[in-house]
């Protein structure tokens, strides 16, 4: 294995998992370790290496996650270049591409298919015909919108 991921495995609190993840509470990193064998595997570690650096933490909006992803591939290609690690420009485009399709997909108005302003963290509202609906929050997951009454007065 690449001796400064090893480094990076033994600096920071990573755990083996089924998934890249890093949790901003506990400040720990989840990794898959056969993954560790790829240059995709090493990116996506490298990119849950770059939250941890930026000191991300949970967002409030939509709109705010895609600026830290952005803000995350960046540091993650300029560790990689340094690690001499090959980035594949494919792949980021990709992960930046499902989280904007994602994002995209929520704020779609279940009735009239326009596209909303989000109100909370999971309430979105229509300009056009004023439906309200929450949203799951699971990027892993189909977006599931559940239309509720707007309450009066
Ligand atoms: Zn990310
Ligand atoms: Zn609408």
């Amino acid at each position: 294995m690449n001796q400064k991921i090893k480094k990076l495995l033994a600096k920071y609190r990573c755990l083996p998992g089924k998934v890249f993840s890093y949790n901003a509470s506990t400040k720990t990193i989840t990794y898959i370790p056969e993954l560790l064998e790829t240059d995709d595997g090493l990116l996506a570690f490298l990119h849950e290496i770059a939250h941890l650096q930026l000191n991300h933490f949970s967002y409030k909006y939509d709109v705010e996650l895609l600026g830290i992803e952005v803000e995350a591939w960046e540091l993650t290609k300029k560790l990689a270049q340094e690690m001499k690690i090959k980035i594949n420009e494919n792949h980021i485009r990709e992960c930046l591409r499902s989280y904007d399709c994602w994002i995209s997909k929520r704020a779609a108005c279940p009735k009239c298919g326009a596209y909303s302003l989000q109100r909370t963290q999971n309430v979105f509202g229509c300009f056009v015909c004023d439906c309200y609906w929450k949203v799951n929050d699971r990027k892993d997951r189909e977006v599931r919108k559940k239309i509720f009454p707007k309450k009066s007065g």
